[in-house]
């Protein structure tokens, strides 16, 4: 019988993400099980650049130092020099974490379970074969939870007429104001004709493809594109709210990506955040640690609850970008503004929707 050193269940960011950080360096047997076949994921992570995240640079396919949050009427811009906003994609992360010098075996298999035996842990596939391994480092998450926010969308990946973007500016909220649900659009130019243009909405329910295309199309039509071409497309569900498998008792069960916790919910970003755990666990003789600061969980909790409960159209937003220069905003975006930034933060909030939210 062979036991394996660790076992990933699902090689999405975050199980990848501990085949590199964690056991990339040492020559152990590990072992992963994937659902899907990963080599058809295709998809952009886009995150401001952390010091956390600068061991990843070389693997970073553009940087934006300026970006804008906006309605039809309003536009706040920012600049940020040092901490640019960056994509990295699905298929340069999967080619990253796999050169190791480890010995990974993949198993496109589903796990149905596992569970505790003497000092390993036994793994049962869908196929009912067993495998064995010390560790689980476990991915598999939620994305949708009754009456929770979600944040759904639907972004292509579309070349145009030469010149029609502007590739040193990215649009991360145009806010498109409709009357029963918070819509936006971001748009990430890649270069004059090359861009990804995706339709967000933060909700309760997921909307068929046919919506966010429709809104698509509408930008599109405003900004004066009427001639495309689709190269592919990303659609994706991200919860907003808190995972609730975020620590394991026993502890060598390791709740990793969206489920271990790593998930900004009132913003959606979970890529940087993911790695960041990672790394923490490296760091840690536990099998938990928190990624997002008390503070931080604090003021998420209270946003993602004024949005459940308050018809917003992106006012609020706009407000705050406009309070905060770059460098706080993305403090902010990525967890680690100052305690003035986060005064700052409060005071851009409507009074008194807020504190009832605070005492609910
Ligand atoms: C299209 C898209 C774009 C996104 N863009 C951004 C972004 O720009 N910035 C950002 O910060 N975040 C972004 N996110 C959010 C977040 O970074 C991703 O959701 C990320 O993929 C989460 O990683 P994960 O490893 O936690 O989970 P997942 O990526 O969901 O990986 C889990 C894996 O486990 C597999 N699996 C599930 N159950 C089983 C089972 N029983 N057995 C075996 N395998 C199983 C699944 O097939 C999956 O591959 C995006 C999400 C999506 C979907």
């Amino acid at each position: 019988m062979k036991i394996y050193k660790a076992a990933i269940i699902g090689l999405g960011p975050s199980g990848l993400a501990v085949n590199k950080i964690l056991y990339g360096d040492r020559p152990n047997e590990i072992i992963a099980f994937e659902n899907e076949d990963i080599n058809n994921r295709d998809n952009i992570f886009g995150f401001w650049l952390t010091d956390w995240m600068r061991p990843f640079e070389s693997i970073i396919e553009k940087k934006w130092f300026k970006w804008t949050i906006r309605n039809n009427n309003t536009e706040v811009v920012h600049t940020n020099t040092d901490k640019p906003y960056c994509v990295i994609s699905f298929k340069a992360w999967k080619k990253f974490c796999l050169e190791t010098n480890n010995n990974l075996e993949i198993k496109n298999k589903q796990v149905v379970r596992y569970l505790p035996e003497q000092n390993f842990f036994k793994i049962i596939t869908a196929d009912k074969k067993e495998y064995y391994a010390e560790k689980i480092y476990d991915s598999r998450s939620l994305k949708e939870k009754k009456g929770e926010l979600l944040q759904h969308f639907l972004g292509i990946n579309i070349t145009v007429a030469d010149n029609t973007f502007d590739d040193k500016k990215l649009t991360l909220m145009h806010f498109t104001e409709e009357n029963n649900v918070l819509h936006f659009m971001y748009i990430l130019p890649f270069s004059h004709n090359k861009a990804l243009v995706e339709s967000t909405v933060f909700s309760k329910e997921v909307f068929p493809s046919a919506w966010y295309r429709e809104k698509i199309n509408d930008y599109l039509k405003k900004n004066n594109i009427t001639e495309y071409n689709e190269k592919s497309s990303e659609k994706g569900v991200i919860p907003m709210f808190f995972a609730e498998e975020k620590r394991s008792a026993n502890s060598n069960i390791f709740n990793i990506g969206i489920r271990g916790g790593a998930c900004k919910p009132s913003t959606g970003y979970a890529f940087s955040f993911i790695i960041k755990h990672i790394q923490l666990l490296k760091n840690s003789n536990t099998n938990y640690v928190n990624v997002h600061k008390f503070l931080e969980r604090k003021m998420d909790k209270i946003f993602i609850k004024f949005l459940k409960n308050n018809k917003e159209n992106g006012h609020s937003f706009i407000k705050l970008a406009s309070n905060l220069n770059g460098n706080e905003f993305q403090s902010f975006m990525m967890g680690e503004s100052s305690l003035l930034t986060k005064l700052k933060i409060i005071k851009s909030m409507p009074k008194l929707p807020f504190i009832k939210e605070l005492f609910k």
